[in-house]
């Protein structure tokens, strides 16, 4: 087990995002910040007891026309909950119903301008996307879904993106031989964390949001994000990779040196190792697991202490962002659940610690999804992990829609998580859904209504 984060360290680590939220005064990069006259204004309200919801991009709704849009989710697939992409990474999407256009091209942006008084504490602030035509873009998406009393969570993707990273290139990570990332930016630079901080808090005052699909809140690396076509012809050894993926930026060994790591002389012998390593033939190479007795041991315990470095700035930033989520009553909501969530202080990803029992008392909705291959299996696994959710918080699963070529299993999906005793249903993308399949979701919406 790593050590727990020590008080000193923590205050160590809290004074670091305090001074990263003093005005800089440095003048915004982005030309293109307005600020809108009618901010929406309201106060989280996340359903509790049963709601229907689907991912969606803005210009899914706004190519439509909102009130299309919204009459069509309504009427046709009965859902009162909206989980509106707020900022996005960059990819091609295809788009079967779109009346505007069928391919879109975006390189990773954000669908609301900044506006927030938070944004003067800054310097950075996030490239807005091409959709996003006038000041009240987003006012207008979740004002009038408001009005038809829909919920509204934010799908917000932080560090995973291509437009910033071009933007503001010191804040991206930087690898051990010092190449500096081309898309991820790093979660111990004070101005990603600043910038972080005032995103949470745009979407949940400005907009009134119920809560935050968050994704890629953490550090990523070399051989998890990075352009869309890697040429890594032979992918290196699991620990190779994993020491690919550290990063050594200034924000990183600043971090490291106040928890008196000897990060310089370290990263000088991971160096080291990945240079006499990476140009051996595979058959050469170490083929043991990353796991915690090798990172305990490696290079002589200094890779374990700088894991500590990095499960600090994760667990500080996480938790920063959990404040103010609880602040305006909403729900912080993590990407994969719940086994990330359950009540230790490691997820799933060995690269991405952060102390789960910190978030777990604040959870308001868990994720379940049926495992096993048999129904009877999957039943059974939906009803023991419904049991397994804390009380304070409510069970929630996911069904995507477009994987199906008829109704059917999708509705016996869909009713197998309500015999389990889920009222919170939520549905893949509808912009890449056919007209088809979404009409198929208002044929299951007894089981949310
Ligand atoms: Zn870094």
């Amino acid at each position: 087990m790593l050590p727990s984060v020590n008080r000193r360290n923590f205050l160590k680590t809290s004074a670091i995002t305090i001074s990263s939220l003093q005005p800089t005064l440095m003048k915004a990069k982005n030309p293109k910040i307005t600020v809108a006259q009618n901010p929406s204004n309201q106060k989280s309200r996340l359903k509790t007891g049963s709601s229907g919801g689907i991912f969606i991009h803005p210009w899914d709704i706004t190519d439509e026309g909102i009130d299309n849009c919204y009459d069509f989710l309504g009427d046709h697939c009965g859902l009162n909950e909206i989980r509106a992409a707020a900022i996005y990474h960059a990819c091609t999407f295809l788009l079967p119903h779109n009346p505007k256009r069928m391919v879109r091209w975006d390189e990773g942006s954000a669908f609301f301008i900044p506006q927030h008084p938070r944004w003067r504490e800054t310097r950075i602030r996030p490239v807005v996307g091409t959709c996003v035509d006038t000041p009240g873009y987003m006012h207008r998406i979740v004002d009038k879904a408001r009005k038809r009393n829909w919920g509204m969570i934010f799908f917000t993707v932080f560090h995973f993106n291509h437009s910033m990273a071009r933007a503001y290139p010191e804040t991206c990570m930087v690898d051990v031989m010092g190449e500096r990332h081309g898309s991820y930016l790093c979660p111990a630079n004070p101005d990603v964390r600043s910038h972080d901080l005032a995103v949470v808090e745009e979407l949940m005052d400005t907009y009134g949001g119920d809560g935050i699909r968050y994704e890629h809140l953490g550090y990523g690396g070399l051989n998890w994000w990075s352009f869309t076509l890697n040429k890594i012809e032979v992918p290196p050894s699991p620990r190779d990779k994993f020491l690919l993926d550290l990063c050594f930026c200034a924000s990183c060994c600043h971090r490291a040196l106040m928890q008196n790591i000897d990060v310089y002389s370290f990263r000088r012998n991971v160096k080291d190792h990945l240079y006499h390593s990476l140009p051996k033939l595979p058959a050469e190479w170490d083929k043991g697991k990353v796991d915690e007795e090798w990172c305990q041991n490696a290079f002589g315990g200094k890779l374990w202490e700088y894991m500590e470095m990095r499960f600090n700035t994760v667990t500080s930033l996480f938790w920063s962002v959990q404040e103010i989520v609880n602040r305006f009553g909403g729900g912080l909501m993590p990407f994969r659940v719940p086994y990330e969530l359950k009540k230790n202080r490691f997820g799933q990803s060995f690269m991405n610690k952060i102390d789960y029992s910190k978030f777990y008392p604040y959870l308001k909705r868990v994720g379940v999804n049926p495992l096993g291959k048999t129904k009877d299996a999957q039943q059974r696994s939906l009803v023991k992990q419904v049991s397994q959710v804390p009380e304070w918080s409510e069970p929630e699963t996911m069904h995507i829609q477009h994987q199906y070529n008829s109704k059917e299993p999708l509705l016996e999906k869909i009713k197998m998580s309500r015999n389990a005793g889920i009222r919170h249903h939520f549905f893949h993308y509808y912009g890449q859904s056919r007209r088809e399949q979404l009409k198929w979701i208002g044929e299951g919406r007894e089981a949310w209504a």
